[in-house]
């Protein structure tokens, strides 16, 4: 079986030559078209019907008037970044609720979502020896067509009128959320040396908690010899980490609102968030969020859900996803653009190869990433559920796809939570059937629990290892 490290080690050693990148021609004029509203002109899915077109003017007249949340430099970084996931050289870990809530919005379950992250990537670090990505599904995870963003959640007719000021509040929530994670991010509570302080309180007698505290152990004895060696424990590695934030690039009027021209290069920023990935449903290739995306300079990411052989429907075959490819990435920049698999575990074995080879055939750089959720959702006693079992499943056909053909994992995309939820069945906590509605809190789609979050890291780290 073909071994992603030992293929990377003898591709850097030139051993096996470097893929060939075939720069795709500039569409110039149609470029120089783009303007952050020329979405305008295409047909834009999965928008609200707002029926006060004054309020309306009014919310996005606001929110273009606030700062940016993100700005122009960090998404470079986090480009670079992406960059390196795609060779192998790092992984991606990017992950938080399926939809943020407006109800649920509260310090400490930012900073247990936050804390989980932490804890997979040291895992994945230690046990897999390569660098991770941390992007939150956060920030700015709000929209869906009937989340918060959009109208309240009560069961009245005019509850449910969408209602464009709530576009002012998912702003403020957002520029909150990002202020909290961003004071831990490069505050002290990052630091490598609170490794064995992450652990969440409830974890602490579980069979996930008591493996992270025996890896954050030696993890603790290899920072104390590096210490020793002459490593300053006050240089920025060890003292805070870096993290990003993305969400769905969904609602175009505030997508827009907050596009801004980056002063330095003159490049347009989607400054919402560091990267926005455009969902299953608003991908075609002539609508309005395509459009809009190809004009940001964010890194971004399209997600894909193959067509199998006998279906005959708008899923992605491999034309379209080369065609999207060079729509997005027309000058194929290593990092821009990364491409989100969900399908699940069978289909992606039978289907995920095609994909990935009609883009390695291309020469078309991209960043391989696993969405195992959205391909493995199901009804359980009257419950929207997901199996543990399931999305491993979906993860390990992911690795072994890409080692059979010598590509590289680049990483994985997850609905997780810190919280000690019982949405998604199974893992090692055993949650079972007649558990799910005892701590069933998710607005949206089921999440994995810190602890299944967790036990999802120590697989990644062994395949990483190999
Ligand atoms: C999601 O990420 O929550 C989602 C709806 O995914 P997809 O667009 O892949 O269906
Ligand atoms: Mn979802």
């Amino acid at each position: 079986r073909h071994q992603t490290r030992a293929f990377l080690r003898e591709r850097s050693a030139g051993t096996i030559a470097p893929p060939i990148i075939v720069p795709f021609e500039k569409d110039s004029e149609h470029l120089s078209a783009w303007k952050p509203e020329s979405w305008r002109q295409r047909k834009a899915h999965q928008q609200p019907n707002y029926t006060d077109s004054k309020s309306l003017t009014d919310a996005v007249d606001i929110i273009a008037r606030m700062p940016p949340l993100v700005f122009a430099g960090e998404c470079r970084n986090l480009q670079s970044r992406l960059a390196k996931c795609a060779t192998g050289e790092a992984f991606l870990m990017q992950g938080g609720d399926c939809a943020e809530s407006f109800s649920q919005f509260s310090a400490n379950s930012i900073r247990d979502s936050f804390r989980v992250q932490l804890q997979m990537a040291v895992v994945a670090m230690f046990g897999g020896g390569v660098p991770v990505v941390k992007v939150g599904r956060m920030a700015g995870q709000f929209a869906k067509p009937r989340g918060d963003i959009i109208n309240g959640q009560a069961f009245t007719a005019n509850a449910r009128v969408p209602d464009p000021m709530r576009l002012v509040q998912a702003y403020n929530q957002a520029a909150a959320t990002l202020n909290l994670l961003r004071g831990f991010a490069s505050g002290g509570y990052a630091g490598l040396q609170r490794i064995a302080q992450w652990n969440l309180d409830f974890m602490a007698y579980s069979d996930q908690g008591g493996a992270y505290m025996d890896l954050a152990k030696r993890a603790g004895e290899a920072i104390n010899f590096m210490t020793a060696c002459g490593l300053d424990s006050r240089t920025p590695i060890m003292t805070e980490t870096e993290y990003y934030v993305s969400h769905e690039c969904l609602l175009l009027d505030y997508e827009q609102a907050l596009t801004r021209e980056d002063s330095t290069t003159g490049l347009w920023y989607d400054c919402s968030g560091h990267m926005l990935w455009c969902g299953e449903r608003t991908r075609q290739l002539d609508g309005a969020h395509v459009e809009f995306m190809r004009g940001i300079a964010n890194p971004i990411g399209v997600k894909a859900r193959p067509l199998t052989a006998h279906e005959v429907s708008d899923k992605m075959d491999p034309g379209q996803l080369v065609s999207l490819i060079a729509t997005l990435n027309p000058e194929n920049t290593p990092g821009r653009l990364t491409v989100i698999v969900r399908m699940g575990a069978d289909k992606l074995r039978d289907n995920m190869p095609r994909l990935v080879e009609a883009v390695r055939d291309s020469a078309q750089v991209v960043t391989w990433v696993c969405d195992p959720m959205h391909g493995n959702t199901e009804s359980v006693a009257g419950f929207k559920t997901r199996r543990y079992d399931r999305i491993r499943a979906e993860v390990e056909a992911f690795f072994d796809v890409h080692e059979e053909l010598g590509t590289v994992p680049g990483g994985i995309h997850l609905e997780m939570t810190g919280d000690n939820v019982t949405e998604c069945l199974g893992g090692g906590a055993s949650i079972d059937e007649g558990d799910l509605d005892s701590r069933y809190h998710t607005h949206c789609d089921p999440r994995l629990n810190a602890e299944q979050a967790l036990e999802m890291s120590f697989y990644v780290a062994s395949r990483l290892a190999q």
